[in-house]
């Protein structure tokens, strides 16, 4: 469908003229994260209530099922050496999937369980940042499978694998959920989803200072409305793309909001791929969505950057 200049208001620069978002597949339950996987022209991502991986592939614009019975994976994203990390419910834990074996990276903070990972970054130093909601552990839910919360609360931590420690580093959000830096690595942008599951909760997004592998001076960056923040990605000028009810919103890097792509079911997460870095394909409900950016991945960038 063809984006109406209304549509792409404030979004001039970052989508080129003629620009239309394509449904590219279709069939699932809850689409969330989706990763772009470089090597194999693929894109990755989870129906998480239909316990399976699916795959978008460019090389024939088809939907393929890559695994089913999962264990409820959530957000990912892909390691400094291009491989693939992923959260999930099921195993409540962050694990690496290095070519269909999957070994995990993190299940536990201290002695208790980790409650259900829901995204995931890596820094360029290799730690492993996710946030750890009870969505997939909560009461009745068809994400995973209901448990208690050993550790009674609901954090984002940042793991060490070498040193194969793990530390909290947000420990003032409801629900933490969607995560990722600012191009410089300064910043780190945290959503809060709490609103999804009561009515006094948050929708926001948060931003916190980065100071020494360590989260200070957090503060509201935007409040996204109609629905909630879910997963979140940042562009190579700064610029927050975030999940929303009704589409994806951009908002500049002082948080003021400067466009909506408008997508017509609700948006659970995104990520920037395909072959020159700057297709936006979109998690949302039943499908995957894609839509041609002027704009890359800051963290994209800053990989190739440190690590041409
Ligand atoms: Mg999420």
């Amino acid at each position: 469908m063809a984006l109406t200049p209304d549509g792409i208001g404030g979004l001039v620069g970052l989508i080129p003229d003629g620009a239309a978002l394509t449904r590219l597949a279709t069939g699932a339950t809850w689409s969330e994260g989706p990763v772009w996987l470089p090597s194999s022209r693929r894109l990755r991502w989870s129906d998480i209530p239909g316990d399976r991986i699916l795959e978008w592939w460019a090389q024939d614009g088809l939907l393929h099922v890559y695994r089913s019975g999962v264990e409820f994976t959530n957000g990912r994203t892909l390691d400094n050496d291009g491989h693939v990390i992923q959260c999930s419910h099921g195993n409540r834990r962050v694990e690496r999937d290095v070519d269909g074996t999957v070994t995990p990276v993190v299940d536990h903070y201290g002695s208790a369980r980790l409650n259900s990972p829901n995204d995931v970054v890596v820094d360029i130093d290799g730690s492993v940042w996710f946030s750890d909601p009870s969505y997939g552990i909560a009461a009745g839910t068809v994400e995973g499978h209901a448990g208690e919360r050993e550790y009674h609360d609901h954090f984002v931590f940042r793991h060490d694998e070498r040193k194969g420690r793990t530390r909290p580093v947000v420990v003032d959000v409801e629900e933490p959920n969607g995560l990722a830096f600012s191009p410089d690595g300064a910043l780190l942008y945290v959503s809060d989803t709490s609103a999804a599951s009561r009515v006094a909760g948050n929708h926001h997004i948060r931003v916190y200072d980065v100071v020494g592998g360590r989260c200070k001076n957090g503060r509201v960056f935007a409040v996204v409305s109609p629905g909630v923040p879910d997963g979140l990605r940042v562009d190579e000028r700064g610029n927050v793309w975030s999940s929303a009810q009704d589409g994806v919103h951009v908002f500049a890097p002082d948080g003021q909001a400067i466009g909506v792509v408008p997508v017509p079911e609700t948006v659970a997460n995104l990520c920037f791929g395909g072959d020159d870095g700057r297709r936006l394909f979109i998690a949302a409900t039943t499908g995957l969505y894609g839509l041609d950016t002027t704009v890359r991945d800051a963290a994209a960038v800053r990989r190739e950057a440190v690590r041409p």
